[in-house]
């Protein structure tokens, strides 16, 4: 399956690194305690830049999936159709990650499904986190 390939930033470049060593890590705000995902520069709670970041069990839930069927996108076209599906963070409901769910039939999804991070390899060779259900 092809993907799109990530360029990562100042912020988001510790959680692309942690990603090639097959881990999923967020950031924590030191203030209040907030996870967050994507990375950002500063807190969305409290707006404080003094983030860290923490490993996740890399477990986690369908919230809400679909199916992308007219994508224009011509990396997805000879793909779909694709599941897409909404994977909330067992830690934090709060925190989503998008997941073409690779392995499971399209349609072949529930709302609330057990999903565990996984990793695949893009065209460049490089990981990216994906989930799939357990
Ligand atoms: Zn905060």
């Amino acid at each position: 399956m092809p993907y799109i390939i990530p360029v990562p930033d100042e912020v988001s470049q510790p959680f692309w690194d942690a990603v090639q060593e097959r881990r999923l890590i967020v950031q924590q705000c030191t203030a209040c305690n907030t996870l967050q995902y994507p990375p950002r520069a500063a807190c969305q709670d409290c707006n404080s830049d003094q983030m860290t970041w923490v490993e996740t069990s890399g477990k986690g839930h369908v919230l809400t999936w679909g199916v992308l069927e007219d994508s224009h996108l011509p990396v997805r076209a000879a793909d779909q159709p694709l599941n897409l599906a909404v994977v909330t963070l067992d830690e934090d409901p709060n925190i989503n990650f998008y997941s073409n769910l690779p392995g499971t039939p399209v349609r072949q999804v529930k709302v609330g499904d057990a999903v565990e991070v996984t990793f695949v390899e893009a065209p460049d060779g490089s990981l990216i986190h994906e989930w799939k259900k357990i």
